[in-house]
């Protein structure tokens, strides 16, 4: 296939050279080298994605739960190209800056709950959690308390994939992986488990993470991270009362709280950031994902005014920056995609189409026996699937439950997002782009429900 033009490339002969040269992440890389790529998308607009003259998927999870605006918005476009013919990166190294980082830095400020007034740009969530951790230990490094360095996460969390954020993450696979992990990272059992403690009135949920931190003693911990709704976990939404407990546990105990808002963040929970729900506002916020629709690669860390008042009296080079933290077209792009999201209402109607989605799930769990939990916040949702739900009995591994509805989704053109991590756990889960309308939203129930009857009468 040597010399051959892009635009030449036969989709036969472009899955050709994605197995033989593309190492896909989190993908089977034998299955891949054998088969070829489930499918290779080459357009996108509105909820939608399509292969080369194929009919068009809803994308029922924003890829990766990122594509908030969804796809093909030629705004965000222009704006990218405009920067880019301007000027497309500079660095933000040695004191140097540029205009579209300037402008997002303040608009963050502007937007983000309480005094998180600064950022720390990144290039993605798990650089954004990475950072967070350091920026967490060096506050505590310049406030004369070295020893506070551990990092307690909870279980079911994902924090991504560098060494830092993959100890955090607490996914068997993703946490285990060639056992790179680094030292003084705990794991609190999470809250809707095993951590139900306390009564109805009075429940303790907090407290597993406070018996962490009794155990090691408060001056060892530097913070606390958690993800305001747990996505890739199996999209746990926490108990009412949840993260301002923990944020009350960390002000007593002298900790940071890190707020994992990578999902969250940018209207997916019917709020710009998912930590307004609790009214908890932590001390460093985390995002990535939906600052650009996907348009372009950006994370960052947001600081609280008073931890960036202790950053600022430093009077070293502070060691730790990325080549693309400031991006110029990133930041740009970003500057537009708020733009469209605060002009087209969408951190509204992503809590107006929760109703919906969530009575679409409800609708399926009562004429599903298998389906159970239904549960949504904006437009983060999933329902679980159980061989009987009534008395907690999961399917088999070997029944491959969450797959097989994920895959007669996918068949009737319908991209889900199958978890299905644990043992016994299969669950489905959907975020569409936060764009979507009523009917849509019936399009996405309805083919979920034709896929679990076809998987149902399989059994
Ligand atoms: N944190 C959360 C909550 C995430 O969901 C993800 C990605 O899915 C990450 C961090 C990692 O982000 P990235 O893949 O951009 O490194």
């Amino acid at each position: 296939i040597n010399n051959l033009s892009m635009d030449k490339l036969t989709p036969v002969q472009l899955a050709e050279l994605d197995r033989k040269h593309f190492l896909h992440p989190t993908t089977n890389p034998k299955a891949h080298a054998e088969n070829g790529p489930k499918a290779m998308f080459s357009e996108g607009k509105g909820i939608y994605v399509s292969e080369m003259e194929g009919v068009p998927y809803i994308d029922g999870v924003s890829m990766l739960w990122n594509v908030n605006i969804g796809h093909g918005n030629q705004e965000i476009a222009e704006v990218a190209k405009e920067q880019m013919s301007k000027l497309a990166y500079s660095s933000s190294f040695n004191g140097f800056s540029n205009e579209p980082a300037v402008r997002l830095a303040e608009k963050l400020a502007t937007l983000a709950p309480g005094n998180l007034n600064s950022v720390f740009f990144t290039s993605g969530g798990s650089e954004s959690n990475d950072t967070a951790f350091k920026l967490a230990r060096f506050y505590w490094e310049l406030n004369r308390k070295p020893l506070k360095r551990k990092i307690i996460a909870l279980g079911n969390s994902y924090h991504g994939v560098t060494i830092a954020a993959q100890t955090a993450t607490s996914i068997p696979n993703f946490h285990s992986f060639t056992n790179s992990k680094i030292k003084e990272v705990f794991h609190a059992k999470p809250h809707l488990t095993e951590c139900e403690r306390g009564d109805k009135n009075h429940p303790d949920y907090e407290g597993c993470i406070r018996d962490i931190v009794e155990k090691e003693g408060a001056d060892t911990i530097a913070a606390v991270i958690m993800e305001p709704v747990q996505g890739a976990g199996g999209v746990h939404i926490p108990p009412e009362g949840y993260m301002a407990a923990v944020r009350k546990l960390c002000d007593d105990f002298n900790i940071l709280l890190i707020a994992d808002e990578v999902i969250t963040g940018f209207g997916r929970t019917g709020t710009m950031f998912g930590s307004e729900n609790w009214e908890a506002i932590p001390d460093l916020l985390c995002f990535a994902k939906g600052v650009t629709s996907g348009y372009a690669q950006l994370g960052g860390v947001m600081l609280s005014q008073n931890v960036r008042d202790t950053i600022v009296e430093y009077e070293e080079v502070l060691s730790h920056g990325f080549t693309y933290s400031g991006h110029a077209t990133s930041c740009a792009v970003a500057l537009k995609n708020i733009e469209i999201i605060e002009r087209e209402n969408l951190v509204a109607n992503a809590k107006n189409m929760e109703v919906k989605l969530k009575a679409g799930l409800e609708y399926l769990s009562e004429k599903h026996k298998i389906v159970t939990k239904p549960r949504a916040i904006g437009l983060l949702s999933a329902i679980d699937l159980y061989q009987d739900p009534a008395n907690n009995v999961p399917f088999e591994e070997g029944v491959m439950a969450a797959a097989k509805v994920w895959e007669a989704c996918f068949e009737r053109k319908l991209i889900a997002r199958p978890i299905r991590f644990a043992k016994g756990m299969n669950t489905i889960a959907l975020a569409p782009p936060l764009i979507i309308n009523n009917q849509q939203i019936e399009d996405v129930v309805g083919i979920l429900d034709d896929a679990i009857s076809e998987f149902s009468k399989s059994l």
